[in-house]
């Protein structure tokens, strides 16, 4: 029976090869993925600071050469069914409205207005479209999240979509 040299443990699968179990391998291979990501993230992050005017006209190249493709296709979409979009506007409101705490305060408030201002404040001086993305969707697959400041954060209307919310500004699966 194969022991594990890194947990010690004997009950975990193995793979053909090796003293390590399927669960720590597992962990090391998550381990270096998100070490990778910090890696690749930093440099990102190096990138943006460095070369900010670039990025921003390049976001905004892209998003401009985008919005007549991928936009319209999902506008039209949403558009030609009247119907529809008021059942996509009332799915919205009444998830927003029941994700939304009893218990947030007035400044809670405040500071989801606040997020709205930092958005069209952005794009008013930098021309890119900005949207207010929950981080934690509202309707998650697996978990949903709070209609509250700490989980919503400003991002471009690009990266949004990219999640694949087109209509309001969560995640829709
Ligand atoms: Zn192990």
């Amino acid at each position: 029976m194969k022991v594990c040299i890194k947990c010690d443990s004997s009950e975990n699968d193995f793979p053909k090869v090796g003293n390590i179990c399927r669960l720590c391998l597992a962990s090391i291979e998550k381990k270096r993925r998100e070490k990778k990501r910090d890696e690749i993230n930093a440099q990102r992050r190096n990138y943006y600071l460095e070369n900010t005017e670039k990025v921003l006209s390049r976001n905004k190249k892209y998003q401009d050469d985008n919005r007549d493709k991928v936009r319209k296709i999902n506008r039209d979409y949403y558009h030609s069914d009247p119907e529809r979009r008021q059942s996509y506007q009332n799915a919205r409101r009444k998830r927003v409205k029941l994700q939304t705490p009893k218990w947030l305060t007035k400044n809670d408030f405040k500071k989801i207005e606040m997020l709205y201002t930092i958005s069209r404040f952005i794009k008013k001086n930098t021309g890119v479209e900005m949207a207010v993305d929950h981080i934690v969707p509202l309707n998650g697959k697996y978990v949903s999240g709070f209609n509250m400041p700490e989980n919503m954060q400003v991002i471009t209307k690009l990266e949004n979509e990219q999640k694949g919310n087109f209509h309001g500004s969560e995640r829709r699966r």
